[in-house]
């Protein structure tokens, strides 16, 4: 007990203090919508003439925040919504949110669904 040495937390702590790396520990945001199951399954009040699928969005990190076409990373927290036709989530993603990790392919725990 409490004799464990945490070399992750020992060298994240190290880097921090060097200023080599930001602060990684507070990603994701949202940790129980790292699963991209969980993500597609809150798109049931997905409004049907919305022109980007939920799978798509679910993908690039996204959930649905139940009203409008609202979404949400769970890495980065950041939101989106009035999505147009021709719009994809993973360029709209890494271009309002260049430095989310999971846009970054940094490994923030998500869980791809298996095809
Ligand atoms: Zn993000």
């Amino acid at each position: 007990y409490g004799s464990i040495y945490d070399e992750v937390a020992e060298d994240t702590q190290y880097r921090l203090s060097t200023g080599e790396v930001v602060d990684q520990t507070t990603y994701p945001k949202i940790p129980h919508m790292k699963s991209e199951q969980a993500r597609l399954l809150t798109f049931s009040a997905w409004p049907s003439d919305a022109p980007v699928r939920p799978r798509s969005l679910a993908q690039a990190g996204f959930y649905h925040l139940g009203q409008s076409d609202l979404v949400q990373c769970f890495c980065c927290g950041g939101k989106l919504s009035q999505w147009d036709d021709g719009d994809d989530p993973w360029d709209e993603h890494g271009a309002h949110w260049p430095n989310c990790f999971f846009v970054l392919g940094h490994d923030v725990g998500n869980v791809p669904l298996l095809d």
